[in-house]
């Protein structure tokens, strides 16, 4: 269902006691990794943490897999029980970056490499190394595609020469979240010289990433906030709204939910505004072919997990993971080093070349959204 096969591989799950000796020198089958997944309510979540157990698994390794059910008690003791049972790395994607502390001071008094996925983990000195994307650029990436639904720039990044004014609202992501401020910063960074010079307005006027954010990332959430503003400031759906800029294809959704509740018409060509999107949810992929949402980032989640299992290898192979990155991710205790991968905004037209062709989603599958 994921469109994600590839990276399973042959005989994903099979970690075959006898043939795992061969690849990696022996031994990687006594020991443990735990990977610690924030929620199976994002399909990207599922995909990461399926793609990172199949390739600790045919390195070799045994893997405890957990989804906490966006739930930060239950992460805390999904990571507790798994430094409990003898875990020898651990992977972490966390739901709240600052809410581990204690968990990292277990692993490390008990000498266990931790690996933050995706998000940084904060306030600590003992996560090892970070894998992730490069989160600012992402938030440049949906600020542009949002200059490019509203014809600000064209999709090279060239200026039109478009004057607008356009009205926009602003999303920001859970705050809890480190990557949330890294996308939000990127994006403003690139609308601010818009908004200076009054091509863009934001009439609501909440500008600030405190008023923008949507915790835990929840669909209802922004919905029921993009309401409220229509409610607030645009007459209740009877004023212009040109374009969102929406940090997730789930808050995406809600948002268009409400704007086509609202009567802004059901796809950009009648009046729908342009909202952006970020992971290519399969069900935003449609949305995107359809012409509903006008874009998303593609951030190729297969290379993220293949990045996490070749950092673990190295640790537990004692030696340091190789970083590309060692200034951009400072945890307020210590600059994590870390390897950034880079992402890619995927329009209509380029759903084809970034997708399907990777086979990352199968035709059938964006056909189908499903
Ligand atoms: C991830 C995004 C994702 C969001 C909500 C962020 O930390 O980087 O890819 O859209 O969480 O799950």
């Amino acid at each position: 269902v994921l469109g994600l096969a590839a990276c399973g591989g042959e005989g994903a799950g099979d970690t075959g006691g006898d043939e795992s000796a061969a690849p990696g020198g022996g031994g990687e089958e006594d020991l443990m990794v735990g990977v610690a997944m924030p929620t199976q309510t994002s399909e990207r979540w599922i995909a990461d943490g399926e793609s990172v157990q199949a390739g600790l698994e045919e390195a070799g390794y045994t893997v405890d897999l957990q989804f906490a059910n966006d739930d930060i008690p239950t992460q805390s003791q999904q990571i507790d029980q798994m430094i409990t049972n003898g875990a020898d790395a651990l992977v972490i994607a966390a739901i709240d970056g600052t809410a581990l502390s204690s968990q990292l001071d277990a692993a490390a008094a008990a000498d266990i490499p931790v690996i933050a996925y995706d998000r940084l983990i904060r306030d600590s000195e003992h996560v090892d190394f970070y894998v992730t994307f490069d989160n600012y650029n992402v938030g440049v990436q949906q600020a542009t595609s949002l200059l490019v639904g509203l014809g600000i720039l064209d999709q090279d990044g060239g200026e039109t020469g478009e004057e607008g004014p356009f009205k926009i609202e602003l999303f920001a992501g859970s705050l809890d979240d480190n990557n949330a401020h890294f996308f939000w910063q990127g994006a403003m960074d690139t609308l601010q010289p818009y908004l200076d010079s009054g091509v863009l307005e934001v009439p609501s006027g909440q500008m600030d990433i405190e008023q923008a954010a949507t915790l835990r990332w929840q669909q209802e959430t922004a919905q029921k906030r993009m309401e409220d503003l229509l409610t607030s400031s645009y007459g209740g759906g009877s004023e212009e709204l040109h374009g969102v800029l929406s940090p997730y294809d789930g808050l995406s959704r809600g948002i268009i939910t409400a704007l086509q509740n609202a009567g802004y018409g059901t796809t950009i060509e009648d009046g729908l505004p342009v909202v952006t999107g970020q992971d290519a949810e399969i069900a935003s992929v449609k949305l995107i072919a359809d012409g509903v949402q006008f874009a998303t980032i593609f951030k190729d989640t297969r290379k993220l997990a293949d990045q996490a299992v070749i950092s673990v290898e190295s640790y537990l192979q004692g030696q340091e993971a190789e970083a590309n990155d060692t200034e951009s991710y400072d945890n307020g205790v210590k600059v994590v080093p870390s390897y950034l991968l880079e992402s890619d905004i995927v329009y209509q037209d380029t759903i084809e070349p970034l997708l399907v062709e990777s086979g990352y989603w199968t035709a059938e599958e964006v056909e189908s959204g499903v």
